[in-house]
């Protein structure tokens, strides 16, 4: 019965789910990966900034130096002392005295005026923060230099020329170094030191990451290829892909496994729909005094190919929650129909009952759709009984009701089923409206034993009459039981003790058979009073 889900689904699923998560995976460590990086580069960035800035200090000091031992001039020995300090301060390239304007007086090396492509006016230098210098650009021949200007009085100024690229070479780790550059400039954008990779990085797609200062007009960028980027450790990327195919793996596995037990059960019972493998048998309903059979019950069976016999308590719980119990249901109810069709015409009397579940019940159209079967049938509604349980308590009494009467308006009759261990109350009883109370099986079981479930049976006859209700007993499977209904009252009933359900063929047998017997005992009986 249960059905293999195919392999290849199952292994679909699988993969499917391996993929999922390598997806998932593939963007988790990329982007932490690329989170890592942008950290770490925005820290470089920070380095080169923090180099800078203490290159600036330091030729600040300098100057300090310079000025503090006396006002420098453009003499040969105040030159010459200038240049030693010079020489003592690796950075700083150059210092030269500068009037108002900015224009250079004299420089500590004079040659070095002649490699000067360019010099700023004052105007166009950056005061930093706390006013105290002027930073500007040197362009020079042999690259660029930030000026350092610090005012000595209200005409004369002295610059430092700073060579700031030399600071920034060490600053990208080795596998960038040739695919990045790192550079200084002036808020203004003029570029003041470089650190440039060998091969010539396209700006326009490099990826940036800058820090500014606050306290010079100055900010460091830190420029990468993106390629290389992508290189760039990438240590964690594979451990963590093949993380995520594990659980990719192992999830995938479970929801195969979940979807198999779901899928599995209900699958069977679909391709049993589509086989017509439900089957209606019948279990005749009888006078418990005179024995005479007056209807039957039609009860569902799951009769599988190989001819084993599933009974509905097996199948109905699910076919009830899985949504089949409708379609089940009329596959049997068609099927019981059509078999009993020409004893139901033959006998006017003869009654079959069929069970529905309270939420079939209750659907839209189902009234239509019964009365529509019934009527093609060639069956009259009048020999239908509709058994609802009373095991789970009505979704909704209100309409439960009207559904009721509005069947009974057309004909059929409703009995109410398990009466006895159900939900309803008494008054709930007489709400519903129903012309049969089928007592449960529970009660005829314990009947002759026990004085209480007697009881119960005789009042539930009282009530019955009061309702001008009929009553039928469930499960009686002994003389005793049946002598017990009779002293309640109870004058129908159904149970092994005549028959259990049989398939139409070995019913129809059995009634003819039945029939005959009863009917020599009769004549045996009014001979013996006559
Ligand atoms: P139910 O409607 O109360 O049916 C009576 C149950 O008692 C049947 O069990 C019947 O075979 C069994 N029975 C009858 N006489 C005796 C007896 O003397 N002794 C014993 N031990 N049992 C007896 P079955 O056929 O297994 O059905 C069980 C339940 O499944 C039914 O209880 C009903 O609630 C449900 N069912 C059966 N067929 C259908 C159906 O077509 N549709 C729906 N919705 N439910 C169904
Ligand atoms: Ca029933
Ligand atoms: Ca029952």
């Amino acid at each position: 019965m249960m059905r293999r889900w195919p392999y290849l689904a199952r292994s679909a699923l699988v993969a499917a789910s391996v993929a999922a998560f390598a997806v998932g995976g593939h963007f988790v460590a990329t982007t932490a990966i690329d989170t890592q990086q942008a950290k770490q580069l925005e820290e470089l960035a920070n380095i080169a900034l923090r180099r800078s800035e203490v290159a600036v200090d330091f030729s600040v000091a300098t100057l300090n130096d310079v000025m503090q031992r006396g006002p420098m001039t453009c003499d040969a020995a105040s030159l010459q002392a200038v240049r030693l300090k010079v020489y003592q301060r690796s950075q700083v390239k150059d210092i030269r005295l500068v009037n108002r304007e900015g224009s250079v007086i004299c420089s500590a090396y004079s040659e070095t005026l002649e490699f000067d492509n360019e010099w700023v006016t004052r105007p166009r230098m950056l005061q930093t923060a706390d006013h105290s210098l002027l930073l500007f650009r040197v362009d020079q021949i042999n690259g660029v230099a930030l000026g350092v200007l610090k005012d000595i009085d209200a005409r004369t100024s002295l610059v430092a020329i700073l060579g700031v690229s030399a600071i920034l070479f060490d600053i990208l780790p080795t596998e960038l170094r040739d695919h990045g550059e790192v550079i200084a400039q002036l808020d203004n954008g003029a570029d003041i030191g470089r650190f440039a990779a060998s091969q010539v990085l396209d700006a326009t797609d490099a990826v940036t990451f800058s820090s500014a200062s606050h306290r010079y007009p100055l900010r460091a960028l830190v420029r990468v290829a993106p390629d290389a980027l992508r290189r760039w450790n990438r240590d964690r990327y594979w451990p963590s892909m093949l993380l995520a195919a594990v659980l990719g793996l192992a999830f995938g596995l479970l929801l195969t496994r979940a979807v198999a037990r779901l899928e599995g059960p209900i699958a069977d019972i679909d391709r049993a729909l589509a086989r017509h493998e439900f089957k209606p048998y019948f279990q005749p309903t009888f006078d418990l005094r005179t024995g005479a059979i007056g209807g039957c019950e039609v009860l569902a069976r799951w009769v599988h190919r190989d001819g084993s016999v599933t009974s509905p308590m097996n199948f109905i719980p699910l076919a009830e929650s899985s949504g089949r119990i409708e379609a089940i249901t009329w596959q049997i109810l068609a099927l019981a129909l059509k078999e009993m069709r020409p004893r139901l015409a033959a006998d006017k009397y003869f009654k079959m009952s069929v069970n529905i579940t309270p939420r079939h019940l209750l659907s839209d159209a189902f009234v239509n759709r019964l009365r529509r079967e019934v009527r093609e049938s060639g069956v009259s509604a009048r020999q239908i009984v509709i058994e609802v349980t009373e095991r789970e308590a009505f979704p909704d009494l209100e309409k439960a009701a009207a559904v009721i009467e509005a069947l009974r308006e057309h004909g059929f009759k409703v009995a109410l089923d398990d009466v006895g261990v159900g939900h309803s109350g008494l008054s709930q009883i007489k709400r519903l409206g129903v012309n049969t109370m089928k007592i449960d099986k529970f009660f005829v079981d314990t009947i002759v034993q026990d004085g209480s479930a007697a009881t119960i049976v005789e009042m539930l006859v009282r009530l019955a009459a009061k309702l001008r209700m009929n009553v039928i007993a469930e499960g009686i499977e002994t003389v005793e039981q049946r002598q017990a209904l009779l002293r309640c009252g109870v004058e129908c009933g159904q149970g092994y003790l005549v028959s259990p359900p049989l398939p139409y063929a070995k019913f129809d047998e059995f009634l003819v058979a039945y029939e005959a017997r009863i009917e020599a005992e009769a004549v045996v009986r009014q001979a013996s009073v006559a």
